[in-house]
């Protein structure tokens, strides 16, 4: 297991036992059944502490990526210690309001608002919308004025960085489909007479996701605040610059950059930029979130076939569909420390799928039917991409604190999966 201090998390062995907090992860999973997430609510808020800390001088509203994991108790802990957050959705704002965050921290993205969203997250009086295409400014003007109000918008620009990262989480390369490139954000810029319910004061990048070094983070940052200039020698007031997120955490042998790191190399970039007349906006999820989870399942059966070891676990890629979908690392590690034959074996789940894995050629202590095993690195992009995919009912959630535990989101039953479903009047027998 990992455990460096580059990313501190509070997961670690106490004897033979693994432990979240002060919690055996065995004695929950007894509790509460597998498969199981178990988050650390130590871990979450440090790190979002931590980001807070490192930016300290220049006091930036950090707005948690709602989309990594949106479970209430989850986010509310972050809201709690002062996060705004950044959503993408009318479901998330719905989230958002439930937990009773200032809506005045809350910054709205993505290439797909509808009407109704836009209308609700007005209504609701959010901080601002990273806007990203002329179309959308005309719905969004459209609505403020329906509405009597008048509306801060940032439009997001698309720096043409590289990022050595996933191709599906890399959003700032020309060529996809995320903002705007600077010559046509510039132009609308020029236009915002045409939009007199919008304060159009203020500029967004998102480059991507799990990026390892600071460089493409620099050289997008640079190029932003180049474009800033230019729209404030253009005439127009910069009040907003949001500069997403995307900061990486370790899964394996990543060695990212820490908080501070980060801080070092991006702090003298904003120097110009620290007077009240600015608002700087971060908006990381897998950073804070993605170690303060695990994933818990149990073997259900160690099979061998064609000379290959298959330990077939009872959660699968409906639960957590990261290796799946982007090939992901995610380490291993038995609730139980044994000593034993040590075997070569895909750990697998039960899905009809080939791609219903979770880990591929990995030496472990053969384990047997019954045991636990648990997946780090799950706090991001785990639940909340899961899906009841075979008729699977989604799993639980925990939230640990210190000595105590609660299920923050209880198991799905079947009845959950049949909800809303009905069998239409021309099927039914008279
Ligand atoms: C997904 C997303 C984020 C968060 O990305 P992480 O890699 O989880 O930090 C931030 N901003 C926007 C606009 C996003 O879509």
């Amino acid at each position: 297991m990992i455990i460096t201090s580059i990313n501190m998390h509070h997961f670690h062995f106490k004897g033979d036992n693994l432990y979240c907090e002060d919690c055996r992860v065995s004695d929950i999973a007894e509790r509460v059944g597998t498969p199981v997430y178990v988050y650390s609510h130590k871990t979450l808020t440090d790190h979002f502490l931590k980001l807070k800390k490192a930016f300290r001088s220049v006091n930036p509203l950090i707005s948690y990526s709602m989309k990594a994991n949106a479970n209430l108790a989850f986010v509310k802990s972050l809201v709690d210690c002062g996060a705004g957050l950044d959503i993408v959705s009318g479901g998330e704002l719905y989230r958002a309001k439930k937990l009773r965050c200032d809506p005045k921290k809350i910054v709205y993205a993505g290439v797909g608002k509808t009407v109704r969203e836009i209308k609700e997250a007005i209504q609701w009086g959010i901080l601002l919308f990273n806007a990203e295409s002329l179309a959308e400014l005309e719905v969004i003007d459209r609505t403020a004025r329906s509405l009597g109000r008048k509306v801060d918008v940032s439009l997001r620009v698309n720096p043409d960085v590289d990022v050595k990262t996933h191709k599906y989480v890399t959003t700032g390369k020309k060529g996809t489909k995320f903002g705007l490139d600077f010559c046509t954000a510039r132009v609308i810029f020029a236009r915002q007479r045409d939009f007199p319910n919008l304060r159009l004061n203020g500029v967004h990048v998102h480059i991507g996701s799990q990026i390892l070094t600071y460089s493409p983070f620099v050289r997008a940052f640079r190029r932003l605040l180049d474009f800033v200039r230019l729209l404030e020698r253009d005439g127009h007031k910069i009040r907003f610059i949001d500069l997403g997120g995307g900061l990486g955490i370790i899964y394996g042998k990543e060695r990212p950059q820490t908080a501070r790191e980060f801080a070092r190399r991006v702090l003298p970039l904003l120097r110009r930029f620290k007077s009240a007349r600015y608002r700087i906006i971060f908006e990381p999820g897998r950073f804070i979130a993605g170690n303060s989870g695990i994933f818990v399942t149990k073997v259900i059966y160690v099979k061998k076939a064609n000379a290959k070891n298959f330990v077939i676990v009872d959660g699968g890629m409906n639960d957590l569909v990261r290796p799946a979908l982007y090939g992901s690392y995610h380490e291993v590690v038995p609730l139980r420390r044994t000593r034993g034959r040590k075997i070569l074996a895909d750990v697998v789940g039960p899905v009809c799928e080939s791609g219903d894995f979770f880990a591929l050629d990995r030496m472990l202590i053969e384990p047997k039917a019954g045991d636990y095993i648990s997946f780090f690195g799950a706090g991001a992009y785990g639940f909340s991409m899961s899906s009841n995919y075979n008729a699977r009912p989604r799993a639980a959630e925990v939230m640990v604190k210190g000595k105590s535990f609660e299920i923050v989101r209880r198991r799905e039953s079947y009845n959950d999966l049949v909800r809303g479903e009905r069998i239409p009047g021309f099927l039914k027998k008279k």
